[in-house]
């Protein structure tokens, strides 16, 4: 079977083939993969940046967005039968038995950094033909939302997040609009995300169906396909070229929340300075090696303390977060049906990835779709 892989010691980005893999366990299931996202860490692993292939491997088959079909199912499996539609998580807990996160299913809690990562760290990935996983790391996809499953797992990163930040508002009395429904908890709040990939822009659409007032803060000018999604979900989108942050702080008021999708240090830290009292910043962005910048961090330790502030990184997710993803994805569609299909850009073939992944990103997700006939 077909699967694109990174040498890193060669440095080669490159189409392989290799054995179809078979179940070895009861209670893992084959899947047939449909579709793979790329995004900004596929880019960094090709660039030999980042990535790990498994131990004794020379090789990492790369991609962690994706969906399946199930096509068989082990003895032992419960939960699935083939003809399913499955989203994968991406992590896989550690071996230490001391580690509490990964012993009770929270792998992205991992207190040892000894997890895995399909496409990744240390685990072949999605972009392959076909991948034997395990029962428990699967995401049930209802059969509607196959065109868009593949962006559950970028979604994740957001419901990871407002889990967190709703259950912080909760204790945190001056933020808490008694009347506003449950799904609407953001309401009266306000929320700038800065960048406008797909992380950004899957958070703003979270964030603006939660209730906020949301503005997107990126580089880009219009005419663009990224910048339309942002109006087209009724945010507001602000371009750094024409409104500095300071002035955009002035405009929006207090900003209760900062939701960071670019992944750069100095931008990150302008952000922080603008935050709001009573204010959360969320970092999402993994940001690779860039220029030593200076900062003042007396002033900003007097601003987090001054003004109850919070910082707060996050990363992947866990079985609530996908569960969420895929019915907020439902909630998207039904809510502005004509701006979610200009989510995905295009589906390409596997042979394209490689061109793709290191090129500049078309549109806002580009994916990889494997034949979906056996
Ligand atoms: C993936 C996460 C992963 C992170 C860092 C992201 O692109 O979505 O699952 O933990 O990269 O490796």
């Amino acid at each position: 079977m077909k699967a694109v892989a990174v040498f890193p010691a060669s440095h080669k980005v490159t189409i392989i083939e290799t054995e179809a893999p078979r179940l070895h366990r009861p209670d893992q299931v084959m899947l047939r993969m449909l579709d793979i996202g790329i995004c900004g860490t596929d880019k960094e692993i090709c660039s030999f940046e980042y990535g790990t292939p498994p131990p004794g491997d020379d090789h990492l088959v790369i991609g962690h967005e994706s969906v399946a079909e199930v096509v068989q199912v082990g003895s032992a499996v419960e939960s699935l039968q083939a003809g399913d539609l499955v989203v994968p998580s991406v992590r896989r807990p550690c071996p230490h038995p001391g580690c509490l996160a990964c012993r009770c299913g929270h792998q992205d809690y991992c207190y040892t950094g000894d997890f895995s990562e399909r496409g990744i760290k240390e685990a072949h990935g999605y972009m392959a033909e076909y991948v034997v996983d395990h029962e428990r790391y699967m995401n049930l996809v209802p059969p509607g939302l196959k065109e868009i499953a593949v962006l559950a797992e970028p979604l994740t990163i957001a419901e990871k997040a407002l889990a967190q930040i709703f259950w912080m508002m909760q204790h945190r009395p001056p933020w808490l609009d008694p009347q506003a429904p449950g799904e609407e908890r953001g309401r009266g709040l306000s929320a700038l995300v800065l960048g406008i990939g797909p992380v950004g822009l899957l958070g703003a659409m979270k964030l603006a169906t939660a209730g906020f007032t949301t503005y997107v803060y990126s580089r880009e000018v219009p005419p663009n396909p990224r910048i339309d999604l942002v109006t087209g979900i009724g945010a507001t989108y602000v371009c750094s070229q024409a409104v500095t942050l300071p002035d955009l702080a002035a405009q929006i008021g207090n900003i209760d929340l900062v939701y960071e999708a670019v992944g750069h240090s100095h931008f990150a830290l302008q952000a922080l300075r603008a935050l709001g009292t009573n204010g959360i910043f969320v970092l999402t962005g993994v940001p690779g090696l860039q220029a030593f910048i200076e900062a003042d961090p007396a002033r900003l330790m007097r601003d987090m303390v001054l003004k109850n502030q919070v910082l707060l990184g996050t990363v992947n997710a866990g079985p609530d977060a996908f569960a969420s993803a895929l019915q907020d994805l439902e909630t998207f569609r039904r809510r502005w049906p004509a701006v979610v299909p200009t989510l995905i850009a295009g589906r390409y073939s596997p042979e394209q990835a490689p061109d793709l992944i290191l090129g500049r990103p078309t549109g806002i997700k580009s994916v990889i779709a494997f034949d979906p006939s056996p």
